[in-house]
């Protein structure tokens, strides 16, 4: 086996037992492969070994890649920073995006999925650890944001994103993790237009099986799968 594939069959196996030990379906998980700086062969690879959903960071390569065919018969997600001027490549294109991180930047992709006739699903990205560097809402602006949405005719917000502050140990994060999952349910609870609470995304290669743990249902796996990354 090469080590793509042994490490995907690994990744899997501790979702599915993180999802046990915590007593729900490991089929209400999804994993979703962040396969930045790896090529098309390598995406290939994994997809061949099980992952079936790919997630990019990257407007430039993931367009690249996807001329390549890395993503046929697979899904594809957006996760990374992305700028307005480049919404309108992104659409369509990726199913889901998970960054959305602002009212101007989900009007310019409302406005850009009108123009191609489609309704795009986002996440909102939540500024969960209110740290500098990072883009997301303040936890305590979501219901705003859900609400101002509701007038959005071709965004559809499907739940909630964070990338919590790297953390040493896997426990690090689990207070962040857990007002995501408060702030998820209780956003849950109200009904907007053009909002169904779905997927919670967080948890990466160093502390997903913490995050399920807390209650994410959808996880982001980038070195756990594909190895560390060559940022040379
Ligand atoms: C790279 C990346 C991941 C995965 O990171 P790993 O630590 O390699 O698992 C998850 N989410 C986002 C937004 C990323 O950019």
């Amino acid at each position: 086996m090469s080590e793509i594939s042994e490490n995907t069959a690994s990744v899997l196996a501790r979702v599915t037992a993180a999802a046990l030990a915590a007593g729900r379906d490991p089929a209400g998980i999804t994993v979703v492969a962040a396969s930045k700086m790896n090529d098309a062969g390598r995406v290939r690879e994994a997809f061949a070994s099980g992952i079936g959903v790919f997630g990019e960071n990257r407007v430039q390569e993931m367009l690249e890649k996807n001329r390549l065919g890395a993503y046929d018969g697979a899904r594809l997600h957006f996760i990374g920073r992305l700028q307005r001027n480049k919404v309108r490549q992104v659409v369509g294109t990726a199913e889901l995006i998970h960054s959305a991180e602002s009212l101007p930047l989900i009007a310019e992709i409302d406005r850009c999925a009108g123009k191609a006739s489609l309704i795009q699903d986002i996440l909102l990205e939540v500024n969960i650890a209110g740290e500098e560097s990072k883009g997301g809402f303040d936890p305590g602006d979501v219901s705003s944001v859900l609400d101002a949405v509701s007038a959005f005719g071709n965004v559809r917000v499907r739940g909630l994103m964070a990338i919590p502050p790297i953390c040493s140990d896997p426990l690090d994060n689990v207070p962040f993790f857990e007002s995501m999952t408060k702030l998820f349910v209780d956003n849950s609870i109200k009904k907007y237009d053009n909002v169904s609470m779905d997927f919670l995304s967080m948890g990466m290669s160093g502390d997903f099986e913490a995050a399920i743990a807390c209650g994410a249902n959808m996880v982001r796996i980038g070195s756990a799968i594909f190895g560390p990354r060559n940022y040379n």
